[in-house]
């Protein structure tokens, strides 16, 4: 499970410029002016000139956590084939702190460590292990693997490139992050954001400022 940056365009400076471009006017570094523009745009919910800022994610996911992720419409996805290679065999075993058990009411659920996380990483093992010899065994009969494929679970490592704008980003980031997140999905999203503070610093920082919303 992981993810990195693998490419951007444009920064904080893309943002300002864009804004400014409204009064003939353009910026060749950040100051204070531009940092109380950024915090402007940012409060008064003006989000083009985000859009300027584009950022692209590399990542290998459990599919369940993908599926979640592909969610988010305004971006650009790109997904390992299983109709044209073989699965890696890969499967995501919550940490002993990341086994829980579900408690409460739809909608206000909580959820607390599971009694026996040993129990449950060794189930999932075996369960993986079945499927994944199940998966080997079509294709070794000579079925093909787009067929083969369905027995394979939610918990198989997918790989993915992701290309989102910043002012997507800041939607995915506000619901992602939330507590209210699977708690797989917000580890993965705050990766995101350690990353995209390397390439928007004062972006973010506003954002976060602001109260973590979308723009
Ligand atoms: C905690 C949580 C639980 C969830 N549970 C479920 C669930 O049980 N079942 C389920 O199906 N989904 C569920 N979702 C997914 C959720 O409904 C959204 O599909 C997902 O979060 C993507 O959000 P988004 O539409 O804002 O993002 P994007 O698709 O990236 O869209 C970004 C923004 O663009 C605008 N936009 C995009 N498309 C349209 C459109 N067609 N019309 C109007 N405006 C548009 C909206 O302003 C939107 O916020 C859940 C999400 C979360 C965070």
């Amino acid at each position: 499970v992981s993810v990195e940056l693998i490419g951007s365009m444009g920064g904080d400076l893309s943002v300002v410029n864009a804004a400014r471009v409204s009064f003939h006017k353009r910026s060749e570094e950040m100051g204070d002016r531009e940092r109380g523009l950024v915090r402007f745009l940012m409060e008064n919910r003006h989000g083009t000139p985000f859009e300027m800022v584009q950022l692209q994610f590399r990542a290998r996911t459990p599919i369940g956590v993908a599926r979640e992720w592909f969610r988010h419409r305004i971006g650009s996805f790109n997904e390992e084939s299983t109709r044209y290679v073989e699965m890696r065999k890969e499967f995501y075993i919550p940490e002993p702190d990341a086994c829980r058990a579900q408690v409460g009411k739809p909608g206000h659920y909580i959820f607390e460590r599971h009694h026996d996380p040993e129990k449950v990483r060794e189930m999932m093992g075996w369960a993986y292990e079945a499927a994944y010899l199940a998966y080997q065994d079509l294709m070794a009969l000579g079925v093909a693997k787009e067929l083969a494929r369905n027995v394979l679970p939610l918990g198989l490592l997918t790989e993915f490139v992701w290309s989102v704008n910043l002012r997507s980003l800041f939607n995915f980031l506000s619901l992602r992050t939330s507590p209210h997140a699977l708690r797989e999905i917000r580890e993965e999203a705050e990766q995101v954001e350690m990353l995209a503070a390397q390439v928007a610093p004062e972006c973010m920082a506003a954002w976060g400022a602001c109260g973590r919303r979308s723009v």
